[in-house]
């Protein structure tokens, strides 16, 4: 059994001995991760399996490719490590030869794609916030365009309903609704473009974060970061002065989104900053060779991805 040797030694694309190879192998290490971001991006997007697609396969490929001893060949996943049997009918789709493994473009992996996936779902959650400031600032607009008759048909309205339960002790039960006609029925011109104004700025704010964090720029985790914090106070203040669920649930997740920035993507020089995350990233793209599949150290034993 081949174990790794602990060292802070980072290692070198091209150069990298076997017992430097980051990593345990995969035999020794069940306790790898809690979830498994790679098997269930396989799961979806299907394995990045390049062996089981070229025309023939050699030894040189031994970290990608097996035959067995009765002609099956079998393909490593580049991003869960799986071994698929490959289809022959596929033989020849993807060129005659592997490449160097140096120049095989890897699939995200261990922090690299959990991160990814972790941003994505931020992303979705800034994008329904932006959807819904959107909505916001188009009813606003639509309101503040036809205002007065607007207001007109609402007061008609009121003096049509209250004329009605005045006598039927239904007043209670219609107060919130009644309460939010009469808020329409005072609201002013200057209101309404604040709220025109703060729902488009807070629009286009969201989509912006939402834009960035899926495509993984290192701008909107500053943009989400800074945005969130910022935002931190107002929600306390709103749940200072009224506690709900969905202020609590808003307080919550907002508090997680921005621990997360901090510390996993070290932001703002947190835990060695963003360098250190960017050094964690390569780190776990890198392939981990496994138990009797070491390269031969002449092989270059390029295991990195560019
Ligand atoms: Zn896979």
């Amino acid at each position: 059994m081949v174990t790794q040797k602990p060292g802070p030694t980072p290692p070198k694309p091209g150069a990298t001995p076997p017992d430097e190879v980051p990593g345990a192998p995969l035999h020794d290490a069940p306790e790898r991760s809690r979830w498994h971001p790679e098997t269930l991006t396989c799961a979806f997007e299907g394995h990045v399996a390049p062996a089981a697609r070229v025309r023939e396969v050699g030894a040189e490929d031994r970290l990608l490719a097996m035959v067995t001893a009765d002609g099956v060949r079998l393909a490593r996943c580049l991003r869960c490590d799986a071994w698929v049997v490959a289809d022959p009918s596929e033989f020849g789709s993807g060129g005659d030869r592997l490449p160097p493994l140096s120049e095989i473009k890897m699939p995200q992996r261990g922090k690299a794609l959990k991160d990814a996936l972790v941003l994505k779902l931020i992303a979705v959650d800034r994008a329904v916030h932006a959807i819904v400031f959107a909505l916001v600032a188009v009813i606003v607009l639509v309101l503040e365009l036809h205002l007065a008759p607007v207001q007109g048909d609402v007061r008609q309205f009121l003096n049509d309903t209250q004329a009605g339960v005045a006598g039927t002790g239904q007043g209670a039960s219609q107060s919130f609704f009644i309460r939010q006609l009469h808020h329409l029925a005072d609201v002013n011109r200057h209101t309404l473009l604040v709220v025109l104004f703060t729902a488009s700025v807070y629009a286009v704010l969201e989509g912006a974060e939402a834009f960035g964090l899926w495509r993984q720029r290192r701008w909107a985790e500053y943009l989400t970061a800074i945005a969130t914090a910022g935002f931190l106070p107002l929600e306390l203040h709103e749940l200072a002065d009224r506690v709900s669920v969905g202020r609590v649930i808003a307080l919550v997740v907002n508090l997680a989104v921005l621990g997360y920035l901090l510390w996993a993507k070290r932001l703002f020089g947190i835990r060695g900053g963003v360098h250190e995350d960017e050094a964690e990233l390569r780190t776990a793209e890198i392939l981990p060779a496994l138990p009797g599949q070491y390269p031969a150290a002449d092989a270059g034993g390029a295991l990195s991805g560019s």
